[in-house]
């Protein structure tokens, strides 16, 4: 069997430099690899940009048999399968609609090396289609986006579910591949496949030459002038820049009125949002919209007259003009624009026509761009497995390269935008996933130990120096006294409200809710005047963080109690001696 093994190493060898031009696999990518030519099922849990596509393209090179690749965007697919044939390499598609029977036929006799499917679509093929496949020969069914099977992944798409009838038909190895899982993730993954004990591996999540920092805006996230003044720093360099936008601003109303007025009228008209004009206009086939002086893609309006369905995130527009305004090449992504739009604007970024993407997370996939230097999140993003996903696109060249999260408070409360019509455990995961990205945001610890341990990864001992925690240069004091002000405070207004009543009552305020609640009479009331609301929510989130205050979601509401660590702080107080507690001071602390 050594003889054996050598063969085989070998041919991997030169089917990877006959194809791919390498000389060597990554270490992981080998023994995948391996694994599956043995006839074991897989789940490749790999970092982005690590190299798993490989674990798939090379056994079919191998043994010459067909592997099936389900894979949840065409477009992903399109792009793939575009590179592949450049290689020599015989692969196509198969879209959910699309009706192509030479591609099917010659799919089904096996003339394929590699073939992409959709989900959707690999659930609707008939037994007859498989058991040809597997007589003329299939060496494995990959799932690219494994994590899409789990309603506790933070993606799921319900024709993942439907998978699993595919294990029944084939007896070949499944390989599971996706960049981020957490364990409960991934032992979804593992029964949802009905994988057999199968070769778990698991790279690193470490980017080392990403540097990691959160900015907490106040009250609301800062004026365009503002961010427009921080990417300019980073585009010195040459490079790319990626704005993610996640907050949105509810425009419905408006376009409500913008549909009303275009079925009232029915002629190109004008129309303001926000401080922004944009054109109405009709081509025989679609009424859609576009920003007046161009740019940002033609967005779709929908034809029956009303505008659900409509969300245009003006935010977006905001920056991308501000970008412009100040001379700076920028490209606008979103996902109501057109496809050919789309794709313009995705072409312009790769061949560095513009510098500065905005755009929504939708994005992403398949961006795989070495320069980017920098990737902005404008808003918090849904999850910590998004937000690692979307942040690791940037510095896959390997040199340092910076992922800043802007946020405001407001983004914690989007749970209900963000769970729309989703129930039951799907809920309970999305305000999970929330939850945890909200932690992120106000960690005062390392943040590269934080996600590496979110992914499972014990990291080392030591932080990592390279994230705004690490290489603090913010002010520390001990603030005991503030901490047992409104710690008492939050207790004594009987933990069942937000912040923003405890606060009020500390800043002496004589509101009608403050005097319903008798909260006036409290011997705290106005004792912390000298703080300003920001202040007392800004200790907040470092009391949130570290555990002393716990911060529970009711419904719709956010409720503010002393957790047991707290109160233990709180019953060490004797007299006018105050346990220290160093917190960080931020600019707007008086001394
Ligand atoms: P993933 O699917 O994990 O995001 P990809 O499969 O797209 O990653 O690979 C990322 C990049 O690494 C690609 O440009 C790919 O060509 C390159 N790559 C993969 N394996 C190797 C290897 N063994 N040697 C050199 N480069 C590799
Ligand atoms: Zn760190």
């Amino acid at each position: 069997t050594i003889a054996m093994n050598t063969n085989i190493e070998e041919k991997m060898l030169t089917t990877l430099k006959k194809y791919f031009g390498y000389t060597s696999f990554r270490p992981l990518q080998k023994e995948i690899i391996e694994m599956v030519l043995q006839g074991r099922d897989a789940l490749v849990v790999m970092a982005t940009g690590s190299g798993k596509s490989l674990c798939y393209q090379i056994p079919p090179l191998v043994t010459g048999k067909t592997a099936v690749v389900v894979s949840p965007l065409l477009s992903l697919m399109q792009d793939q399968v575009m590179s592949l044939k450049q290689r020599g390499i015989k692969a196509e598609y198969l879209g959910s609609t699309q009706r192509d029977s030479t591609v099917y036929s010659n799919a089904e006799s096996g003339r394929f090396d590699i073939l992409y499917i959709t989900p959707e679509r690999a659930c609707t093929l008939s037994r007859g289609f498989w058991s040809n496949l597997l007589q003329t020969g299939i060496c494995l069914l990959a799932v690219d986006e494994a994590h899409c099977i789990s309603e506790w992944g933070h993606d799921f798409r319900k024709e993942y579910k439907q998978l699993d009838s595919l294990r029944g038909l084939l007896d070949i190895p499944f390989i599971g591949l996706t960049a981020t899982a957490t364990e409960k993730v991934r032992r979804d993954i593992i029964s949802s496949l009905k994988m057999k004990d199968p070769f778990i591996s698991k790279g690193s999540f470490d980017r080392a030459n990403l540097f990691y920092g959160v900015k907490c805006f106040g009250r609301s996230l800062p004026l365009m002038d503002e961010l427009v003044e921080e990417i300019s720093k980073y585009l010195t360099s040459a490079g790319s820049i990626i704005i993610y936008c996640t907050t949105v601003k509810d425009t419905k109303q408006e376009l409500f009125e913008l549909v009303k007025a275009w079925n009232e009228e029915n002629f190109d008209i004008d129309f303001v949002l926000q401080g922004l004009s944009f054109r109405c206009f009709e081509s025989p086939s679609e009424r859609s919209f576009k920003l007046c002086g161009g740019g940002g893609g033609t967005n779709t309006l929908p034809p029956s007259g009303h505008s659900n369905g409509v969300k245009l995130t003006v935010v977006l527009f905001q920056i991308y003009m501000s970008l412009q305004d100040k001379g700076i090449k920028a490209g606008i992504y979103h996902g109501q624009m057109s496809g050919k739009d789309r794709e313009e604007s995705h072409r312009s970024f790769i061949r560095d026509e513009v510098h500065v993407m905005v755009a929504t997370v939708a994005f992403g996939m398949g961006i795989d761009k070495p320069n980017i230097r920098c990737v902005i999140h404008y808003g918090c993003p849904k999850s910590l497995e998004s937000y690692y996903q979307e942040s690791g696109r940037c510095g896959r060249d390997g040199l340092a390269s910076i992922c800043w999260l802007y946020y405001t408070r407001s983004d914690f409360a989007k749970a209900d935008f963000f769970c729309g019509e989703s129930q039951g455990i799907q809920r309970e995961a999305i305000i999970e996933s929330l939850m945890a990205a909200q932690k992120y945001c106000l960690l005062t610890s390392c943040r590269r130990k934080f996600l590496l341990e979110y992914f499972g990864e014990k990291s080392a001992s030591s932080d990592c120096g390279n994230c705004d925690n690490c290489n603090n240069i913010k002010k520390e004091r001990d603030m005991s006294r503030e901490v047992y002000l409104l710690m008492s405070c939050i207790g004594s207004c009987g933990g069942r409200w937000g912040l923003n009543m405890p606060i009020d009552v500390l800043r002496g305020s004589r509101s009608k809710k403050v005097i319903e609640n008798q909260y006036d009479k409290l011997p705290l009331h106005g004792l912390g005047k000298y703080f300003s609301s920001d202040c007392w929510k800004a200790l907040a989130d470092q009391l949130i963080s570290k555990g002393y205050l716990k911060e529970t979601m009711k419904d719709k509401y956010r409720t503010v109690s002393v957790s047991p660590k707290g109160v233990k702080f709180l019953s060490s107080v004797s007299g006018d001696h105050l346990p220290p507690l160093v917190l960080q001071v931020t600019d707007e602390m008086p001394d």
